[in-house]
């Protein structure tokens, strides 16, 4: 088999994403420990920067949330901010374990062929 992006250059994985054969320097990037091309690996990147974005958003959403429902239960005493910050980063910890797609740029982009 070939790689995708270079004729006459034999495959040494498929990306993980696009199924794409790949020689060794497009495999560029790991994404939840498989290997992914060039093309893949950076949108991988992207995703996974925008999700973290997203969930701080929900985080702070559900720190609001915690606190709006900490005060109708307990009413206005001190410790339910506490209580109220705790859960809210302890959800957007297990969230971004659990959703996120880890990331590792391998090396930079193999040259393509002009
Ligand atoms: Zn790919
Ligand atoms: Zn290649």
């Amino acid at each position: 088999m070939e790689c995708a992006a270079h004729p006459g250059t034999a495959a040494s994985g498929t990306c993980a994403l696009c199924s794409k054969a790949s020689c060794e320097p497009c495999l560029t990037h790991e994404v939840d420990g498989a290997t992914a091309c060039a093309v893949c690996g950076p949108r991988e990147d992207d995703r996974s920067r925008a999700l973290g974005s997203a969930l701080i958003t929900f985080v702070g959403a559900g720190y609001l949330a915690a606190l709006a429902i900490g005060y109708l239960v307990f009413r206005a005493r001190p410790f339910v901010g506490g209580i109220a910050a705790v859960v809210a980063i302890a959800l957007g910890r297990a969230l971004q374990l659990y959703v996120r797609p880890r990331v590792v740029t391998r090396r930079g982009p193999a040259p393509r062929p002009s």
